[in-house]
């Protein structure tokens, strides 16, 4: 790791992010809703149940990076009002990708945090870019990605200016095939001892399956990650994007009985 300057850990100091009422780095986050921001109802109705379920942040693409030309590629600007409006309805901060260097500027008046997906972690402009902004990047870890590249990534953005970066391990390419991705909750606690940032987990693209991902949620929690991002659609059965991975709003209720249960277990009180 002979090239880091900025991401390495320094003796105690954890970078906790801030935005809004959240501090991420401190406690366990949630950030949960759909993969792609659809239409209001569908996006207006998961973040009502999201919150309820006691989620701290919607997440919902409006710029989908698909592997497929073909594929639904989001809603653009009207998906980006449709998530401002979640938020005057929830409270909840936004969470959104963002896949173009040209977009960054004028996207901070929707987001509250950028998310840089997997297929654009070494998209070396876009991390310049998002590190003259000033808001919080969610840098999710590449599906090749080695975790020394995906902290020169972050390193980017830090050396940009931008303090503020959550790291998301979101699996990795290994030859399983059952799951989407392997997911490497190894690279938490090996994240904690090179950084001070930040890491949460991202187990609905992880494992691809909604059968795997509550499992996945308490692993994280028992890891000691900062949190998980998770993919809930008020209806999966129609969701346009990721439907096999997206809990009901109803299963998203259950894993956080179990993952809150959970960490009262691990906090010994
Ligand atoms: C997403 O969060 O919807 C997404 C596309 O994730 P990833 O970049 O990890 O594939
Ligand atoms: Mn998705």
């Amino acid at each position: 790791m002979n090239n880091l300057r900025l991401a390495v850990l320094e003796g105690n100091r954890k970078t906790i992010v801030r935005v809004d009422h959240l501090a991420i780095g401190e406690g366990f986050t949630v950030i949960a809703g759909p993969c792609s921001v659809e239409n209001e109802k569908q996006t207006i109705e998961t973040a009502v149940a999201v919150k309820k379920a006691g989620a701290d942040a919607l997440r919902g693409g409006a710029f989908k990076p698909r592997s497929s030309p073909y594929a639904f590629q989001g809603l653009g600007l009207k998906g980006l009002k449709i998530l401002k409006k979640a938020k005057e309805e929830t409270g909840l901060p936004i969470v959104t990708e963002v896949v173009d260097s040209r977009d960054v500027s004028w996207m901070c008046e929707y987001a509250d945090i950028l998310q840089i997906g997997a297929r654009n972690i070494q998209n070396f402009s876009l991390l310049k870019e998002v590190g003259k902004a000033r808001k919080p990047v969610l840098l999710k870890r590449g599906m090749n990605s080695t975790i020394e590249e995906w902290l020169n990534c972050a390193e980017y953005i830090l050396d940009g200016g931008n303090a503020d970066v959550i790291l998301c391990e979101r699996g990795i390419r290994t030859h399983e095939k059952y799951t989407r991705y392997t997911l490497d909750l190894s690279a938490v606690p090996a994240i904690k001892e090179l950084s001070h940032l930040p890491i949460l987990v991202d187990p609905s693209h992880a494992t691809g399956k909604v059968s795997l991902i509550p499992s996945m949620c308490l692993a994280a929690v028992a890891a000691g990650a900062d949190g998980i991002l998770v993919e809930v659609h008020i209806n999966p059965e129609e969701a346009l994007c990721d439907k096999e991975q997206s809990l009901t709003p109803g299963q998203f209720k259950e894993v956080m009985t179990r993952l809150r249960a959970l960490q009262v277990f691990m906090s010994g009180s």
